[in-house]
């Protein structure tokens, strides 16, 4: 390999080395509560899609209704060619969902906030940034040219000292931060962050990529399950996740979204999001909204799973001192703290052996290792004993 390339293969063995690298695994077929990886069943403990509806054949028909319609290709970006009724649609349902005057349909998440932070702040301006955000949020952070500040984990005592020691140092100032956390599936002190926001004159951008479908009486997310829905606020989120599409989306004030219109560079010079995926968004939200039934569902596999860790754990089941750590969740995202990334990586191998997909995750993804399970309102009763009595084996796991 030519020298100018050299240091990549020192910096892959560095990685290797850590534990830290990382590759692709391949799932075959439909994705739902149980899915086939490299040819085994597993109980599928990995998945975003919250509500099952990623494999709901509403959604694959409406998809493919579209391309019927309109073809594969939106073929330009939204303020040349890429313009089509199903795109006015959707954000019109994101934005009666949220409550809000408008909504925007951006290609992905990771595009949005992104698109967003870059089109509300500038080098003049403040990021307060609480320090377990999401990578969209925090690289949308750094590419705005804002003055970064970090904040303690959800700690009002700190984002208002913060504010206080830096508040002067930006012109506009940005408060950011996921709604429901993405790897420990903990929520944001919504209401908190609304008044400090209040009194220092700062603009909110909430990132609701596992609240949206999930918390909140109508599935409309955190901001909805805090009461918060008519505060002055940006929201973001995913058609990715309980809407079993693929996408983004900005919901906010008609003057926010006009703005981000003619501002959002990842929105104005990037190709429409495809007919297909826009109408399966469409059919999902209509979805989350008319069977909340699976929404309840899906409280209820947390709530099984929750208690049967609660078990678990006072019964000293899980006792050594290398064993997980649980972390509080209040959503359908829960973690366990493994002591490092050999372990967890030898705990996801077991768990596979044991006929269950779970996430391994560790750094620079999360400062520590920890498993990470995320339910889904497609599993059973049955799928989640099942994953009790594996997590019940687990010190046995470690030792051996
Ligand atoms: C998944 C996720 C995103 C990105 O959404 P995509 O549509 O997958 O790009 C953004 N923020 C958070 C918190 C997420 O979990």
């Amino acid at each position: 390999m030519a020298a100018p390339y050299a240091w990549i293969e020192q910096s892959l063995e560095t990685i290797r080395r850590a534990n830290w690298h990382r590759s692709v695994r391949t799932v075959e077929g439909q994705s739902g509560a149980v899915v086939l990886l490299q040819g085994t069943p597993l109980v599928n403990f990995a998945s975003n899609d919250y509500l099952g509806l990623a494999s709901d054949p509403r959604l694959a028909k409406a998809a493919i209704a579209a391309i019927n319609e309109y073809g594969t290709s939106s073929t330009g970006s939204r303020l040349l060619s890429g313009q089509r009724e199903l795109h006015s649609q959707l954000e019109g349902a994101i934005a009666r969902f949220k409550q809000t005057e408008d909504a925007l349909v951006f290609s992905s998440g990771y595009l949005a906030n992104i698109g967003t932070i870059t089109a509300l702040v500038d080098h003049r301006d403040l990021i307060l940034s609480d320090q377990y955000n999401h990578s969209s949020l925090r690289n949308g952070a750094t590419m705005s040219g804002a003055t970064v500040v970090e904040y303690a984990h959800c700690d009002m005592a700190d984002l208002r000292e913060q504010l206080e020691n830096n508040r002067d140092r930006g012109r506009r100032c940005l408060i950011i931060t996921d709604s429901v956390f993405s790897m420990d599936g903990d929520l944001c002190p919504l209401p908190g962050i609304l008044d400090l926001a209040d009194e220092f004159d700062c603009m909110v951008l909430v990132d609701e990529a596992h609240g949206t479908g999930v918390l909140g009486e109508t599935g409309a997310g955190c901001v909805e399950h805090f009461g918060c829905t008519n505060r002055p606020l940006i929201q973001m989120g995913t058609l990715s996740k309980s809407l079993g599409s693929l996408g983004g989306y900005v919901a906010a004030s008609a003057q926010v979204i006009d703005w981000l219109r003619n501002r959002a560079p990842s929105w104005i010079y990037t190709t429409a999001l495809t007919p297909a995926d826009t109408a399966a968004a469409l059919m999902g939200l209509k979805i989350v909204q008319a069977e909340p039934e699976r929404r309840m569902q899906l409280w209820q596999n947390v709530e099984q799973f929750q208690t049967g860790l609660d078990k678990l754990f006072s019964k000293g089941m899980i006792c050594s001192l290398d064993a997980p750590q649980r972390i509080p969740s209040e959503s359908a995202i829960v973690g366990l703290r493994v002591k490092d990334a050999e372990t967890v990586l030898k705990i996801g191998s077991r768990l596979k052996d044991h006929g269950i997909f779970a996430a391994a995750v560790r750094p620079p993804t999360v400062p520590t290792s920890r498993l990470r399970f995320t339910l889904m309102a497609t599993h059973t009763p049955e799928h989640i004993r099942y994953l009790l009595d594996a997590i019940a084996c687990l010190t046995q796991m470690i030792e051996d």
